[in-house]
């Protein structure tokens, strides 16, 4: 009889390399990000089940990049993606472990059902087919989901980073096995995702955006929750569920006007767990895209891994400027848009 180890309840997978990756200098996108989340976990006693990963191969990356873009970002060893996503000599080899960590993250999550959570960068959710852009060089969470949709997976992807990620949307917009839902505040950065974008062809109603104006915070967030996000997740029975964490919809993030406290973003993080448990079979695999307060970004993940492992973080940026449900309006469109693929009330 095997009385052995008890398999940890979530993993970690983490790589040091991921803190010498550095755009240029005094970039928003730094490497104090990760130091600040790691330094936190480890405060909290959370640092621990860490995995490092190993770099996605290149054809992980063709799933959902061309090859000429592959070629051209591997053979570019200075230059820019766009302003603000230049490359260097190591660029190229970072950001394949960028793209491996959140594929081993989501195969640990996918094979052994315990939550993981990948803390990488560079992020990924702007790069799409062929272009990288807005702090990303490859699509992350796009390898990853498409990694499990070639083992025959249904997959789910919810993209809670303030910014759209026009990249997977371009990435899935045509599949019917990947759901993309993202909430994001409209109008800035990268400008797309309105409500009536569903997706195209097959993929009609598999591609759902819940696009957010200035202000909009907890209560914006929660309604959206229970009224589109709980309720699609529910009925597109995904056999996982894979999360774009991006923590820049945070009141204190320098880059947008939302306003979700940390307590809400730790919800918004254990109530999709709650669904992968409850749906799923507990396949729940997180990758950190953006955010930009350090505060912020490193309680709001410490927060998210107690969540998952039970244990109590305390929380200091609590402030509630949403309290009224400001995002009423686009609420409703994202549900008139979704009206004719899904139930919803
Ligand atoms: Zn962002």
């Amino acid at each position: 009889m095997n009385f052995g180890a008890v398999l940890p309840a979530s993993v970690i997978v983490y790589d040091p390399r991921f803190v010498d990756h550095v755009p240029s200098p005094f970039h928003v996108e730094r490497p104090d990000r990760l130091r600040a989340i790691v330094g936190r976990l480890q405060k909290e006693g959370l640092f621990d089940d860490v995995v490092r990963p190993t770099p996605a191969s290149i054809a992980d990356l063709e799933r959902v990049h061309r090859p000429s873009y592959v070629d051209m970002f591997r053979q570019l060893t200075e230059g820019f993606l766009d302003p603000e996503t230049a490359v260097h000599p190591e660029t190229f080899e970072i950001a394949l472990l960028s793209a491996g960590a959140v594929l081993q993250a989501t195969r640990t999550a996918t094979r052994e059902g315990r939550p993981t959570i990948a803390l990488v960068r560079p992020p990924g959710h702007h790069a799409g087919p062929d272009y990288g852009g807005g702090f990303c060089y490859l699509n992350n969470v796009a390898v990853a989901a498409a990694d499990l949709v070639e083992e025959g997976h249904r997959v789910a992807i919810l993209d809670f980073d303030a910014h759209h990620g026009n990249g997977t949307r371009d990435i899935f917009a045509e599949r019917a096995d990947v759901l993309y839902l993202s909430t994001h505040e409209y109008g800035i950065y990268p400008g797309t995702g309105p409500a009536e974008d569903v997706g195209e062809g097959e993929g009609r109603g598999f591609t759902v955006n819940i696009p957010f104006g200035a202000g909009c915070g907890d209560a914006s967030y929660a309604a959206a929750f229970d009224s589109i996000v709980g309720p699609i997740v529910e009925a597109f029975r995904p056999d996982a569920i894979v999360m774009s964490l991006g923590v820049d919809a945070h009141y204190r993030d320098p880059l947008t006007s939302l306003t979700l406290s940390s307590p809400a973003y730790v919800d918004l993080v254990g109530r999709s767990a709650d669904l992968a448990k409850a749906h799923c079979g507990n396949r729940f695999a997180v990758a950190l895209e953006g955010g930009y307060h350090l505060e912020a970004l490193s309680e709001v993940v410490a927060g998210s891994v107690g969540r998952i492992r039970d244990r109590r973080v305390d929380l200091l940026l609590t402030e509630v400027l949403d309290t009224t449900v400001r995002g009423r309006d686009p609420i409703e469109r994202a549900k008139r848009a979704q009206r004719d693929f899904w139930n919803l009330r």
